[in-house]
């Protein structure tokens, strides 16, 4: 029995995992009609700005309405700069906490155990931690939301903060939302054990509380995660 809790490959029942094990939903956002707007503006707008000035100051035979191309091209631009609202990014939720995509940096990682409180105000969730704020907006990342809202009720429930009316308005999380993915590597050495202080060298001596992320040394594994109580312990599953 105890061969198999030292054996690799994550199984349900595991209360800490090893860094590699880890799993997470990766959503892509859906574009708001605003934000497609402001994609198609920004295009035609540049379009229009272009073509007019060509047609004003450089071609040999000069357009007369020119003039209006080139301002009809700036006020599309004006509009775009005053109301446009650009894609957000794919967003990822799952063992590791939440995750916001940075283009070609590391994603910006919370874990459960970070987050001071989950809320939902003017049409976003809300998730603060000691020093971050991120938010989600509900018409572009819905199930991200909804999935983002489950977790946290499962595994940090004191954190939510949302009232049961405003939890009846959101989406429910369903299995096919999004696509499971293993949490790329996320940097574990160099932190520190929340139960012993000690700084973790080597990633194969991490373990982290399967319910909300917090980090242990496999030689200081408490009987109870120290952050949210969780069982730990790899035997008796
Ligand atoms: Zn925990």
């Amino acid at each position: 029995m105890k061969k198999k809790a030292a054996s690799s490959g994550g199984s349900k029942g595991r209360r800490t995992q090893q860094v590699e094990d880890r799993k997470e939903r990766r959503f892509e956002p859906i574009r708001s009609k605003v934000a497609t707007l402001t994609l198609i503006g920004t295009g035609l707008g540049g379009l229009a700005l272009g073509i007019g000035i060509y047609a004003q100051w450089l071609a040999v035979h000069r357009l007369p309405y020119a003039p209006w191309i080139v301002a009809g091209g700036a006020a599309v631009l004006a509009a775009v700069i005053l109301w446009g609202q650009l894609a957000g990014a794919a967003v990822r939720v799952g063992d590791a906490g939440l995750a916001v995509e940075r283009g070609d940096s590391a994603p910006l990682r919370v874990a459960w155990c970070e987050i001071d409180s989950i809320a939902f105000q003017d049409g976003q969730a809300v998730v603060e931690t000691k020093d971050a704020k991120i938010t989600l907006r509900l018409d572009e990342h819905p199930a991200a939301v909804a999935w983002l809202v489950k977790e946290a009720r499962a595994r940090i429930p004191s954190k939510v903060k949302i009232a049961e009316a405003q939890m009846a308005s959101l989406p429910k999380a369903s299995e096919s939302d999004g696509v499971v993915v293993a949490v790329e590597a996320t940097q574990v050495t160099g932190r520190r054990c929340r139960a012993s202080g000690k700084i973790i060298t080597f990633e194969r001596d991490a373990r982290l509380c399967a319910r909300c992320g917090e980090i242990y040394h496999v030689e200081a594994l408490p009987e109870r995660c120290l952050t949210c109580d969780a069982p730990m312990g790899d035997e008796g599953d």
